[in-house]
Formats: structure tokens, sequence, C-alpha cells
């Protein structure tokens, strides 16, 4: 019995996860739970997964909840909440799918202490990649992706030796705005950028998904877990989301993993690696699918994606401060204070802005992020 500890339980990747420990309650259990404030639902995944401990990061929201559920479960709070008991609580696997910069400290807390983190969270590997993989190596802690391209690429590698490794292909849907033209997004409203057409998630991961800066930000991730360099990483816009990502090996032979788009199988996966558990809920007709089509990115359309490319090169904090301005973009847009087509120039204007630092350690990556945040703030306030 595998017991975990899922850092944003009520987002969309916990919920699942949940459903998942639902389906095989002798193989996996729930030792604790973090969200950000929604405790109507968290006191539903109290009661069904009796956690040991909860950690709510709105000081208030938890103030409430220990009132509702008295001794029944230890609730923690606050950001240093959740770091705490990523840090102390008694578990094996760390589902890391909180959003944004925030998942980084704490599973920083589960490398440490050596469990299996299954990363959901890539901006813990685009802000930090560097010193999160060197951290994984010092304690022997294990990763596990998350993200659907990244599992993908992991399986199809399963077997095969780093030096026949020609390229990672990371397939995209493209958006909602796959067919829109440049001139066009300027007037996308904020219900257009939240209709992805194959993924029901979050919002900020849906609008990366329409700027294309998931993709950019899912590029870094690649380089960081399968360390390879930018020019050996592709994308290719895939609609239908039926091939979650490829690996060509140098003799030209490519491998694909291919399933219905359901997030549950990645989690899974990363749950049960190396085994397989019998899961009859995602069926794949290719009958049904009957088209599978591919085109090349437009890169003068979405800007973020060429972003995403710039900062590896650059390097350093570089990645750090496109995450951060993406994040701040993100939350303007989504309050309706700017424009679609502003995101990717608030992110050129914070990297244009802010030093780079280069081989930058764990307080540095703190600083620049939240200079970032602050730089961009200002603007608006
Ligand atoms: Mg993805």
């Amino acid at each position: 019995m595998k017991r975990i500890l899922i850092l944003g339980s009520t987002g969309s990747i916990g919920v699942s996860t949940l459903d998942i420990v639902r389906e095989f309650k002798d193989q996996f259990s729930i030792a604790g739970l973090t969200i950000d404030k929604n405790i109507d639902l968290l006191i539903e995944q109290i009661d069904e997964f009796k956690p040991d401990a909860v950690a709510v990061r709105d000081r208030k929201k938890a103030d409430e909840l220990r009132k509702i559920v008295g001794s029944k479960c230890n609730v923690f709070e606050g950001e240093e909440g959740i770091i705490e008991l990523s840090a102390s609580l008694d578990y094996d696997i760390l589902l890391s799918s909180m959003v944004g910069f925030a998942g980084l400290a704490p599973t920083i807390e589960g490398i440490k202490r050596k469990k299996r983190i299954a990363l959901a969270n890539k901006e813990t590997l685009v802000a930090a990649g560097e010193l999160v993989t060197s951290l994984c190596e010092k304690y022997g802690a294990e990763m596990l992706p998350v993200d659907s391209e990244h599992s993908a690429i992991f399986q199809c590698l399963i077997g095969e030796e780093k030096k026949n490794v020609d390229k990672l292909i990371l397939t995209a849907s493209g958006g909602p705005f796959l067919n829109k033209g440049k001139e066009e997004l300027k007037g996308v409203t904020i219900a257009d950028a939240l209709n992805h057409p194959n993924w029901k998630m979050g919002s900020k991961i849906t609008i990366d998904s329409a700027t294309m800066m998931n993709k950019g930000l899912e590029v870094i991730e690649a380089h960081w877990l399968f360390n390879l360099p930018k020019e050996r990483i592709d994308v290719v816009v895939h609609p239908q989301s039926v091939i979650h990502s490829m690996v060509a090996f140098i003799d030209g032979s490519i491998k694909a993993q291919i399933s219905t788009p359901d997030m549950k199988l990645p989690i899974l996966y990363a749950l049960s690696y190396p085994e397989r558990l019998e899961y009859k809920k995602i069926v794949t007709n290719f009958s049904d699918i009957g088209t599978l089509s591919f085109q090349k990115p437009d890169a003068e359309k979405f800007e973020c994606l060429k972003l995403a490319y710039d900062v590896m090169e650059a390097g350093g904090t570089a990645p750090c401060i496109l995450n951060a301005a993406n994040e701040i973009a993100v939350h303007y847009f989504l309050e309706g204070k700017i424009s679609f087509n502003k995101i990717p120039e608030l992110i050129s204007y914070a990297l244009d802005t802010i030093e780079n630092h280069k081989s930058p350690n764990l307080e540095t990556i703190f600083e620049c992020n939240r200079i970032t945040r602050e730089c961009l703030n200002k603007k608006f306030n």
C-alpha cells in the first residue's frame, strides 16, 4: 500500500488522482492533502479519504475548516503549512500538482526525503530545473512525470539507451486559437481562451495552452527530465491529442505513446510505475478517431513558444523570469486587465528589464521570482 500526499487536491489533477485512489483502494491511500482555499471540496475529500493531515494556504479558510473537522484531521495553514506537511508527514509518493512557482518549495522537501515525486507542476522544473535535478541526484529521489507528453516520452524510453535517442517530439493540441490569424488574437475574450478543445484543466494551464506557453514550458521541462539540449526537442501540432508525444531514434525509428486523452492515464502510471495496473475505463478506438493530423507550430503567431526556446538559450534565471512573468500576465489577462496578445509582450518586457543571474542557488531563484512579480505588478498598481 502506497501512501500519497497530494499538493493541490482540489485542482483538476488532484481530483483525477483521487478518482484513481478510489479505484485502487488496495494499492493506494491518502496520507495528506493540501489546497489553496476550496474547503468545501476539501471537506468532502477528508470525509472520503481520511487523510492524517491537510494544509490550507488561505489562513482564514484554514480556521473555518478547523471548526468544521474538529479532531478528525490535523489542519496546517499558510504556505509554510504546506511546506511543513511535505517535510514531516509519513508518505511514499508526493503528487506535486499545485499551480505555478508555489509548488517548488514543498516539492523540494519531498526530494530531500527521497520520496517518489509524481510531477504535474512543470513550473518547478522551469524555474529551478538545474537545481531540482541535481537535488534529485544528490538525495536519490525519483521524479516521474505526470504531464502527459513527458509521461509518453518516459514510456517510449523504457528499454532504450540514451545514446540511441535522436530527438524528442512533443505533441501540442494547438489550443483554441490554432486556426485564428495573428491579428484575430487581439480581440479574443477570456471565455474564448478558456475553451480548450481537448482537455478540461485549471484556468492557468488552459490560458498557457491558448498562448502555447504551455508547450514552451514543457520543452524546458523535457530538457531537464531527459537531459537533452533544446535543439533535440521538437514540437509538432497534433490537434487530436491522441499521440501524447514521441521519441525518434538514430536509426530513423520513432516510438509514440497513444491513447484517448485522459490525464488519469499518466497519473496512474506515475503512481504504479514500474508496474501497470489493470484499468478498463480508458478506451482508445482508432476507427472512431478516424484521422490523425500534424502541422508545424506557427512561431510568429505563438510568440510565447519562441520565448521559451530563447530563455533556454540564455540559461541562468531567465527561465525563472519567464515563468514568473507568465504567471502574472495570465493573472492579469484573467482579471480582464490586459488583452490576450499582451501576454508575450509583458514577458518580453520582464526578460529585457530584469537581470539574469547565471548558476543561481535556491535563494537567488526565490529572489528572482519575487522581483519579477514586483516589477510587473508595479505596472498595474
Ligand atoms: Mg502537458
